[in-house]
């Protein structure tokens, strides 16, 4: 197949497998001035692609927390899996056309602390960043990818590959929503004061806030709050 028609066929077996969306972006974003995350270069030497996979999640997962903690946590899990299974399958069937393929670690939490490097929790990329500049969304003042079909409320999966496929174009869209700037519910709600006007978020007051106060469940109160969701 030429990098046209796997590409295509990625994407066609991406949404067969229910995934909600799928986006390609070249290695070359991760070199902009603008990003500051871990760069997958540093995992595979000779990458070309990363895929983003994503699902959007029920709404009555948010509708019911703060009580319904563990049936949040367990949902965002659940669409994890789906996430590992179907990128899994992309793996193997980009290996088939003579090309490597590995699946970036991925947990169900808002901002990947699990599987972050404990004194950064910076993951090994940015998905948010990859899906930002393949044009499936931009960012909220909560810090999560606000996508344009379905808000905040989804889970994204990452394939680094050495398959040079078609990528989208560099988003239009602004760094930071526009409806932001009108809202600021995200900050408002937050219980430990991890999001601020400003635009910075204390990521080590939200991550102590799920790893300790919560015991390792999930909080997502920032994507309850969110009115870009699509609920
Ligand atoms: S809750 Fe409001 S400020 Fe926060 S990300 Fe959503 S639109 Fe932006
Ligand atoms: S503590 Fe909760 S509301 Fe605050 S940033 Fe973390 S997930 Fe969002």
């Amino acid at each position: 197949m030429t990098e046209n028609n796997i590409t295509e066929t990625l994407r066609n077996l991406a949404f067969e497998l229910d995934a909600d969306f799928i986006s390609i972006t070249d290695k070359s974003c991760f070199e902009d001035s603008d990003y500051t995350g871990n760069k997958p270069q540093d995992v595979m030497d000779n990458l070309q692609s990363v895929i983003i996979l994503g699902v959007s999640l029920p709404r009555g997962a948010f509708e019911t927390l703060p009580k319904g903690r563990g049936e949040y946590t367990n949902t965002l899990m659940a669409a994890t899996t789906t996430l590992r299974v179907i990128a899994f399958k992309l793996a193997k069937l980009i290996e088939k056309e003579g090309y490597m393929a590995t699946i970036a670690p991925s947990e169900g939490s808002e901002y990947g602390y699990w599987y972050a490097d404990r004194e950064t929790l910076k993951a090994d990329l940015s998905f948010k960043y990859a899906a930002y500049r393949a044009g499936v969304g931009n960012f909220g003042m909560n810090h999560l990818l606000i996508t344009k079909d379905f808000g905040p409320k989804v889970r994204m999966a990452a394939i680094l590959t050495d398959a040079p496929l078609d990528t989208e174009e560099k988003a239009e869209l602004p760094f930071i929503n526009d409806a932001c700037s009108e809202c600021m519910k995200c900050i408002e709600v937050c219980p430990v004061d991890a999001l601020t006007s400003e635009g910075v978020i204390h990521k080590e007051k939200c991550a102590e806030y799920m790893f300790n106060v919560l015991g390792g469940l999930r909080c997502g109160l920032c994507i309850k709050v969110c009115p870009l969701n699509n609920f």
